[in-house]
């Protein structure tokens, strides 16, 4: 393992809006730069170029890019390494992949963002030696990246674990938020639901709103799901709304423990604290999620 950490390799955080590029030795980032994300086109040609600078002047070992979705993650399958069906403009059919990868060959690891941050947490972070733990981004969405034996599940794509619906609250008839399921966890917990919840932004809202209630429980609901799907050791959460409000997380922990009853032997009141906790990384997940991502592919 500490072999493995003073390798150096390159990382590419696709981003909504920007982009960040980067070379890294364990979780040291030794440069990077940051661009706005415009044209694939544009965006992927400079990339592309500080790249191919810094492989000569610094030789990574391997690269691993944590982007936006939806992104194409099956090998076997003709579209690898390509943006699906976003609705970013002109991103669709993209394929990343080839853009950022010459001078890799094999050692190029793909996967979004989110999976990225999970990866991070679990080297260095707040999932440090844990094999199975999800990281939890709620934010603008709702994301999740999955660690399973210390590796990220992935299938045809990555999980969408924020799209799936939880039982609500009795009596709330909320419509929810999301724009292809209405009252998804996303659609009833994300920074956007809260604000259509409450007629104003999520950061205006006082710790004590009734709608924190609402945001708990649906949060509880899907991690109790995710602890009887998973049996995973931990749960990180991040994001805007998921660190901006601290009271959340006795909230869900509560939650967590009620709705599973017992049933499953490492969930307790003495353990929850331990099961579900706060993300430590910040704004560091993202560039430090593709250092962990490159070091995947790793030998
Ligand atoms: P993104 O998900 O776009 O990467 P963030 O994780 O910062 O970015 O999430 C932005 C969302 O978080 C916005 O919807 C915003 O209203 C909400 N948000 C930001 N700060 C807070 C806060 N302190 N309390 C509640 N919601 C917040
Ligand atoms: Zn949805």
């Amino acid at each position: 393992m500490a072999e493995a950490d003073d390798r150096i390799v390159a990382g590419v955080e696709l981003g909504g809006t920007k982009s960040i590029v980067l070379i890294g030795r364990g979780r040291d980032i030794l440069v990077s730069e940051r661009l706005p994300t415009t044209s694939p086109a544009v965006t992927l040609a400079a990339l592309r170029q500080r790249l191919a600078e810094w492989r000569d002047q610094y030789a990574p070992e391997a690269l691993g890019i944590g982007s936006f979705g939806p992104i194409a993650l099956d090998k076997s399958g003709m579209d690898f390494g390509h943006m699906l069906a976003t609705p970013k403009p002109g991103w669709a059919g993209a394929y990343v992949v080839g853009a950022l990868g010459e001078g890799f060959g094999e050692r190029v690891a793909i996967h979004t963002d989110v999976t990225g941050a999970a990866l991070a947490e679990g080297q260095w972070g707040a999932a440090r030696g844990l094999a199975d733990h999800v990281y939890v981004t709620v934010g603008t969405g709702v994301g999740m990246g999955i660690i399973v034996n210390g590796q990220p599940v992935s299938g045809r794509m990555h999980p969408e674990a924020g799209h799936v619906r939880v039982r609500r609250i009795a009596g709330d008839d909320f419509a929810g938020a999301c724009p292809f399921h209405g009252d998804c966890l996303e659609g009833l917990v994300a920074g956007p639901a809260i604000a259509a919840r409450a007629g104003k932004p999520a950061q205006e809202l006082a710790a004590d709103d009734p709608v924190w209630a609402y945001v708990a429980d649906a949060l509880a609901e899907s991690f109790a799901g995710l602890f009887l799907t998973l049996a995973c050791g931990r749960i990180v959460i991040g994001g805007g709304v998921g660190v901006g409000q601290p009271q959340l997380l006795d909230m869900i922990r509560a939650g967590v423990v009620e709705k599973l009853s017992g049933y499953l032997p490492f969930i307790n009141q003495a353990e929850i604290a331990n099961r579900i906790v706060h993300a430590q990384l910040g704004d560091q997940a993202g560039p430090l999620g593709t250092l962990a991502l490159a070091r995947t592919v790793l030998d």
